[in-house]
């Protein structure tokens, strides 16, 4: 055997690394790397609500390439190589940093409703939260202070998650404001890379509609999971909507996932 060419692993027999709520990580075809599946399973509310919505993960994986490639080419690290097929993607091993970055323009959701602030307010200026990853606890909010006490991150990977946040915020705004759609506001997370004896942090997991805030810039219609949240239905067709106007998927491409698609690039 060739040990310099990439292993073929048949899909049956890969190791399954990790499963999450909407997404499953399987050891990749080299060693520091892994594949991204995209599930079609929705939640909100920790878990709480859950439901299955045929398409998601497609179109999830679909737009999260787009974001990830545009931000590759200007320069922003992120963990993302190329998408392998309609739901799966190569992505480099990363050591996870347990937190949720979010990044709000615009009131909305758990700020609006924390602070009184009426959803759809401007703010003054971006804001970055924190809230340390645990299931078990519901994404505690946290500060600096924790982060570093608790040994999360150092005050120096901190720094550099924030400079991360607000490039992918600032270049976000204006990618989705070109195509109709406020970014209200969005979760990333970051990794440490580790190559050879350097590290540096990327921006990894996923960024969709399923992690943003999306708002059409006309009407405030909802194009993102809030839909599922609120129960008000046409969440496929919202994120096709998104895919659309970013010209990834062709008019008359179906994103179900049912039968053959034409994949462009
Ligand atoms: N978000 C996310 N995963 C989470 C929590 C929030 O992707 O576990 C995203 C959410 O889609 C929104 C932003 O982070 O774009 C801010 O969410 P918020 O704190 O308002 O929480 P929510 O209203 O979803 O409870």
């Amino acid at each position: 055997m060739d040990i310099n060419k990439p292993r073929y692993i048949p899909m049956s027999r890969r190791r399954r690394i990790y499963e999450g709520k909407a997404k499953i990580l399987y050891e990749g075809p080299e060693p520091g790397t892994l594949i991204q599946h995209f599930k079609d399973d929705a939640t909100a509310f920790n878990a709480k609500k859950h439901e299955v919505i045929e398409g998601k993960g497609v179109l999830n994986n679909r737009i999260s390439e787009y974001l990830f490639q545009r931000l590759n080419e200007i320069g922003v690290p992120t963990h993302f190589i190329r998408r392998l097929n309609m739901r799966e993607q190569l992505i480099r091993e990363v050591e996870i940093i347990p937190l949720e970055v979010v990044v709000r323009n615009v009131a909305a959701g758990s700020l609006a409703t924390r602070l009184g602030i009426d959803e759809g307010t401007q703010l003054p200026r971006s804001i970055i939260e924190f809230y340390y990853k645990s299931d078990k606890l519901g994404d505690p909010m946290v500060s600096e202070e924790h982060i570093t006490a608790f040994g999360w991150a150092t005050p120096q990977e901190i720094d550099d998650v924030m400079a991360l946040a607000i490039r992918v915020n600032d270049f976000l705004c204006g990618l989705f404001l070109g195509v109709g759609i406020r970014l209200v506001d969005f979760k990333m997370e970051c990794g440490r890379l580790w190559e050879n004896d350097m590290m540096r942090i990327v921006v990894s997991d996923e960024i969709s509609p399923d992690s943003c805030r999306l708002w059409d810039i006309k009407s405030n219609d909802k194009l993102d999971k809030d839909r599922f949240r609120r129960d008000l239905g046409g969440l496929i067709e919202a994120y096709t909507d998104v895919a659309r106007r970013l010209g990834i998927m062709s008019e008359n491409e179906r994103p179900q996932g049912t039968g053959p698609v034409l994949v462009k690039g």
